[in-house]
């Protein structure tokens, strides 16, 4: 099995896993139900679930060239890719989130960064599946897993299976499609519809 074969499993929902990954998927979801019960019992431990919920954004896209730079919206909304070595995030190393530059869900740590060399943002994994769609991409000769931001459809970039342990994942991103937020600053609310959209 190759490291993208890996990461396809890694993001197949439970249905399509074969049966003892099956189980172990189960007695994870038990488990961090569990955590769930000791968490609404006041005991501190909240399960990744809590943080997933969250409304999709549909905006119209006078709305987002009023948001975005002219580099961010070719990326995002056009799945364009930036230059490598462009983007000042590619050698960022500070501790932080990196959130969507579309809609602000947080979408990577800086714990999950490491310099691949490709003159992109990389990273070992999402911060969280939840937060991130994938499709395939057939725009060069051979497919490509594209991977986009779940709640506003923001194209981020494609994952390859070419990364470091343990997850073997190269989610190679689009610095301009991410907000980077130092460690200790507060998340930026969810961007939302203007009321007339
Ligand atoms: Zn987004």
């Amino acid at each position: 099995m190759t490291p993208l074969d890996k990461a396809h499993i890694a993001l197949r929902p439970a249905s399509a896993l074969d049966e003892p990954r099956r189980r172990q998927f189960l007695g994870q979801s038990i488990s961090a139900l569990a955590l769930w019960g000791l968490g609404g019992l006041g005991f501190g431990v909240r399960p990744r679930a809590w943080a997933n919920a969250f409304e999709p954004l549909v905006v119209d896209n006078a709305t987002w060239r009023a948001w975005l730079s002219d580099a961010a919206y070719e990326v995002l909304r056009d799945e364009g890719t930036e230059p490598p070595r462009s983007s000042p995030l590619d050698r960022l190393d500070d501790p932080g989130t990196y959130v969507c530059a579309g809609c602000f869900l947080p979408l990577f740590s800086a714990e999950h960064k490491y310099d691949s060399g490709t003159g992109w943002p990389s990273f070992w994994r999402p911060l969280n599946e939840a937060h991130i769609d994938t499709k395939k991409d057939f725009k060069l000769i051979w497919p490509r897993t594209e991977y986009h931001c779940a709640r506003c459809k923001g194209h981020q970039g494609h994952v390859f299976g070419d990364g470091p342990e343990p997850t073997g994942q190269r989610w190679c991103n689009n610095g301009v499609a991410l907000r980077f937020i130092p460690a200790g600053e507060a998340l930026p609310a969810l961007r939302q519809a203007p009321q007339s959209s």
